[in-house]
């Protein structure tokens, strides 16, 4: 009998988990021929999530938890979970219900259909929900990281997804500490079979992600899976120091024909405040490389855990 482990992250999610729990309770009993692991991971919740999930887990002992000491974000709580999970195959659910737990019996129907797949993962075409702005935003960060960068990400990709144990393990095996989940999901390599749908509204409570969160993340994303920002850095000094030997040659001989007219100050600052710009701008593309080297150098750890349900196995990690 096949085992599926799924990790649920939770930030302050008091009123969707036992939501949640219901809504994959209904799954649970629909599919016999698979045993079932429910992980919570508290995500260092102020609310009474912790709560919740104990309670739970002293109903069901399918359910277990982990608790962190603070919230340390969602990719440390998804990396928790998979490094506990025992499940055969692991899936990465919301709490929220914006990931539907009834998709879980079709994708294991099509990981099951097809012994060459690793994954079943899903994606949203539409997104009718985000303003004109994030989307354009949204498009635009596609855009520029497929150019940039030789990982595939996939747009709208979902962290929703039912892996392989071996897949999981390839993940896992990743130690790094500036995680960025689709890309690692997409790294790895193994075979993805992507499944479409509409994302429905969150049931309730609210999201923690805002336009600035969501721009920090994908200039990690960048970070994280392109250095190419560095090389167009580059080639933009090279540029501008082709350009100004030119000018240079330009005004000696200019001078030394027509003599020197001191005139022109205004376009002289206007081109220092842009070369000043473009410097501080590639100086700081240069930080940020730097800055996520330094952090990954200190090794320090991705999560802490305070408490954790004493069924649940060691991380083998
Ligand atoms: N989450 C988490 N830690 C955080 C923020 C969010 O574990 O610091 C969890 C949250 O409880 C939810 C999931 O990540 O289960 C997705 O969060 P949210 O619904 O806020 O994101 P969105 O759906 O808006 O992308
Ligand atoms: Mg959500």
């Amino acid at each position: 009998m096949d085992k599926i482990s799924v990790i649920v992250p939770c930030y302050n999610e008091e009123e969707m988990i036992p939501i949640f729990y219901k809504e994959i309770s209904k799954v649970i009993k629909k599919m016999k021929e698979v045993e079932f692991e429910l992980l919570f991971v508290n995500d260092g919740s102020t609310d009474d999530s912790f709560k919740e999930m104990k309670q739970l887990s002293l109903d069901d002992k399918k359910v277990k938890y982990l608790s962190f000491s603070r919230n340390f974000g969602k990719e440390a709580a998804m990396l928790a979970g998979l490094e506990y999970a025992s499940g055969d195959y692991i899936a990465i659910m919301d709490v929220d219900l914006q990931d539907p737990p009834k998709m879980l019996e079709t994708m294991y129907k099509e990981l099951k259909s097809d012994s060459n797949l690793d994954c079943v993962a899903l994606k949203t075409n539409s997104h009718d929900d985000y303003g004109f702005i994030r989307k354009f935003f949204t498009n635009l960060f596609y855009k520029i990281i497929s150019k940039m960068s030789k990982t595939e990400m996939v747009p709208g990709a979902r962290d929703f997804r039912l892996m392989s144990r071996q897949m999981v393990n390839a993940i896992v095996s990743m130690g790094e500490y500036n995680r960025y989940s689709k890309g690692l999901f997409s790294f790895v390599g193994f075979n993805t079979k992507w499944l479409t749908y509409k994302i429905p509204e969150r049931k309730a409570g609210k999201t923690t992600w805002n336009f600035f969160k969501l721009f920090v993340y994908a200039i990690d994303g960048i970070l994280a899976f392109t250095t190419t920002p560095l090389i167009i850095s580059a080639l933009i000094g090279i540029i501008f120091c082709f350009i100004s030997v030119v000018a240079i040659i330009f005004i000696v001989v200019r001078t030394l024909i027509f003599g020197d007219r001191v005139a022109g100050w205004p376009s002289i600052v206007c081109i220092m405040f842009f070369l000043s710009g473009i410097q501080l701008f590639c100086t700081g593309i240069s930080g940020a490389y730097l800055s996520k080297t330094y952090t990954e150098v200190k090794k320090r750890p991705i999560y802490i855990i305070k408490e954790k349900s004493n069924d649940l196995s060691n991380s083998s990690f």
